[in-house]
């Protein structure tokens, strides 16, 4: 038999295996996949955690549970690739081997890539990027008193670059609606762009909601150290920008197996081809999800989309055939505004967030680059999509993988 081998079982993973076991000769090919953890977790609901939003019951569930039954699972530690012999080496240093490999090793958070960052890590530095921070900001928000608020974004790329404007805005409804305390909190977004958001025209949508929250943005600051003792930011240029509690997005990171196996670049993301997603080193390894270093967003929807087109390649590379399915960039995220309101952006490689309508050409019922309550069920529900069609690679009717112009205004 000859082996498709799955490194990572979170949300790329899981797709792949659950595409790949539909398309397979399963006489000729087995599937196994593997990860450290028991636990699935939902990220984008990581979001909704320190405001009371959601509980742990909404974010995790056993990672079994997605995993279809003809498909391997080996729950342990990932020590090496080595592709030179076409196998990964585990943490009990057995081996396994394949004949290809699908890296869906994600990325995580690095706060010890920040001086200082770790002197006020859950005291008065939080993150929400984690289900354990975003658990720890909960505790935290439930008995702060107010003050200077600010949340950081330490640089680019990030999971999900909407998240931390997401929680801002979140942050505005929470302490007004739900903590009456909104005059004594100051709303501070620190961010190394030079405006609120990567793509232009959503960042000119956006602009016009921090004066409307009263919140103030902080943009070109490249951060050098915290000061924690002092509650400071300290900017390479000398800028300095003080908190009382600052929600902070450290730097994101590839896993550390990817720089011992040396197939990383500087931030552990493997060069990848950005249409094939085929890894630019070695032609049996294809890399999926926020692993690699396509200049796509490291979000849940481009693993979703790309994962169909990564099916068809790695049934073309079985056999022998070219890759001619390629990916465009396709990314579709809510971005929650807060007062049961968010916007919708759909965009790909070429073309940024433009207005008009969504999945439907003039129908919708989601509108683009607009603040709308249907957007923001839309937000809602995508965690029910998520755990039960997402994962189990089942296609959303009208949606698919390439970005449709239609219904969109492109001039
Ligand atoms: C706060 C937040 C909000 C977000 N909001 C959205 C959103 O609204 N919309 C959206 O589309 N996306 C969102 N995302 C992003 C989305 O969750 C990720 O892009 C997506 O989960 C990436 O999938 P992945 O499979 O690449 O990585 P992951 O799902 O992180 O999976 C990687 C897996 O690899 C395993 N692994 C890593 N290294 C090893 C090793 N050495 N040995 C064994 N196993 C290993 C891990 O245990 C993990 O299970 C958000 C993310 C965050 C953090």
């Amino acid at each position: 038999m000859k082996r498709i081998l799955i490194l990572g079982a979170g949300t790329a993973g899981t797709m792949m295996a659950n595409h790949l076991i539909k398309k397979i000769d399963k006489k000729e090919w087995e599937i196994t996949i593997i990860d450290k953890h028991e636990k699935h977790y939902y990220q984008p609901g990581f979001l909704f955690i320190p405001f009371d939003i959601y509980s742990e019951k909404d974010v995790v569930k056993p990672k079994i549970n997605f995993l279809p039954k003809e498909v391997e699972y080996i729950q342990t530690s990932i020590d090496l690739i080595d592709p030179d012999a076409k196998r990964v080496v585990l943490a009990d240093s057995t081996s396994i081997s394949y004949d290809i490999l699908i890296v869906a090793t994600g990325c995580d958070i690095a706060p010890d890539e920040t001086e200082g960052l770790s002197d006020g890590w859950r005291k008065d530095i939080f993150d929400f990027y984690t289900f354990e921070g975003s658990v720890a900001l909960r505790d935290k928000l439930r008995t702060w008193q107010g003050g200077k608020l600010v949340v950081h974004i330490t640089e680019m790329p990030i999971k999900c670059p909407v998240a931390p404007l997401e929680f801002i805005f979140l942050a505005d409804w929470f302490f007004k609606e739900k903590k009456n305390i909104r005059d004594q909190v100051e709303l501070t977004f620190v961010t190394p762009l030079n405006s609120a958001f990567t793509k232009q025209k959503c960042a000119d949508v956006l602009s016009h909601l921090f004066p409307e929250k009263n919140i103030e943005i902080v943009p070109n600051f490249n951060v050098s150290h915290v000061e924690a003792d002092q509650r400071k930011l300290v900017s390479l240029d000398g800028k300095e920008v003080n908190y009382d509690l600052l929600v902070t997005i450290p730097t994101n990171m590839g896993d550390e197996l990817i720089e011992r196996s040396g197939l990383g670049d500087e931030l552990n993301f493997i060069p990848t081809n950005k249409h094939t997603l085929q890894s630019k080193a070695h032609e049996d390894i294809f890399v999926i999800g926020d692993a690699s270093d396509i200049p796509a967003s490291k979000a849940g929807s481009v693993a979703h989309f790309s994962g169909e087109i990564l099916t068809e390649n790695i049934i073309s590379f079985m056999n022998n055939k070219p890759l001619t399915a390629h990916f465009d960039g396709h990314a579709n995220c809510y971005i929650e505004s807060g007062y049961n309101k968010a916007l919708l952006i759909d965009f790909n490689y070429d073309q940024e967030p433009v207005k008009g309508t969504f999945p439907l050409p003039g129908i919708g019922p989601f509108s683009l680059l607009k603040e709308t309550k249907i957007n923001h069920l839309g937000k809602m529900a995508f965690k029910h999509i998520y755990w039960y069609m997402l994962l189990k690679g089942i296609p959303i009717p009208t949606v698919p993988p390439h970005m449709k112009t239609s219904g969109k205004n492109l001039s």
